[in-house]
């Protein structure tokens, strides 16, 4: 029902009707409406404050879930590096020491990828932090799983090959020896038998007759094959795989250079050249070039009682004969 309004007239002592104009009227509905809009904008700027809408609140919770995933991402990939690390370990440890290939160097495993700008357009993104370094990680492993695959490459190729590298490596003794009677001395600091002082012997001496059958311990290319100073008539074979054998005193030489010989092969005989104080073969083993102590290499000529034995005989026994 429409309101009417009333004065009191105090001349007439009696209420009279008002009738209001058009402008009063439409000033009063406008500030009404003024009033309502303000109310109503407040009270929806503290409901988008205070209260997430449906869409606001499914967002979070997809956001909360998705910070979830890259956690429990980051920590199997923390996992995955243990396992990596022990399979690394391995390969250095065990399987490449077996085939005599040198371990992988750290700065090599762990080199990272290059360029500064790789994850730039992460960090302008929200959560950069977690993105970046979840990025990363990956791609650490990503990289090192890489070199431990080209590595299991190489040490498959070396196990392909490894009959040939058996047939290379030396490992019999350079004259026959069953009774191990012929050893004279071995490797490491012994006494000069001419000088009388001490020195580094590089390799070890077996005494014979003058004539007696010397074989190239294992097979390859002779690269050396006349008198030196020191050890007189000598031949060097190299095995290849880093391995040469050499062969000092000799009496004759039934081999040139160049010439391919298979273990077991009679190269030359035993003699008394060169500084020597008696017919005897001065026999070294050198890898990559520095000798090594020759009695590791007779592993297909000894029973494990026979190697052990020989190896005493050859540590404790001091006459060199150079
Ligand atoms: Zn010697």
């Amino acid at each position: 029902m429409r309101k009417v309004h009333y004065f009191y007239n105090p001349h007439t002592l009696d209420y009279e009707r008002i009738y209001f104009s058009w402008r009063h009227r439409l000033g009063t509905v406008f500030r009404h409406l003024f009033v309502g809009l303000m109310i109503g904008m407040v009270v929806f700027l503290c409901s988008i404050y205070l209260f997430a809408s449906p869409r606001e609140a499914q967002l979070r919770k997809e956001n909360l879930l998705l910070q979830t995933q890259f956690d429990i991402l980051s920590r199997k990939m923390d996992e995955s590096f243990l396992v990596l690390k022990d399979l690394q370990e391995r390969d250095d440890k065990l399987y490449r020491i077996i085939y005599q290939a040198e371990p992988i160097p750290t700065s090599v495993r762990e080199s990272g990828f290059g360029g500064i700008d790789r994850y730039e357009t992460l960090m302008n993104m929200p959560n950069s932090q977690l993105l970046v370094s979840t990025a990363k990680k990956m791609d650490q492993l990503s990289k090192q799983l890489y070199v431990q695959s080209n590595s299991y490459d190489e040490i498959f190729h070396l196990a392909k090959n490894q009959d040939e590298r058996l047939k290379c490596i030396p490992s019999i003794q350079p004259i026959t020896n069953k009774d191990l009677m012929r050893i004279s001395s071995g490797f490491g600091y012994r006494i000069d038998p001419i000088y009388g002082t001490s020195s580094f012997h590089t390799g070890m001496d077996f005494k014979a007759e003058v004539g007696t059958d010397i074989y190239a311990t294992g097979n390859g290319t002779v690269v050396s094959s006349f008198w030196r100073q020191g050890y007189g008539n000598c031949v060097v074979i190299n095995h290849g795989y880093g391995y040469e054998t050499l062969y000092a005193h000799c009496h004759q030489i039934y081999t040139q250079i160049g010439r391919e010989v298979v273990r077991g092969q009679v190269i030359a005989s035993v003699g008394n050249t060169g500084k020597s104080t008696g017919p005897h073969l001065h026999y070294e083993v050198r890898v990559k070039g520095i000798p090594d102590n020759p009695a590791k290499y007779y592993f297909m000529d000894l029973s494990p009682e026979e190697y052990d034995k020989m190896f005493e005989i050859a540590e404790n026994h001091g006459q060199v004969m150079d």
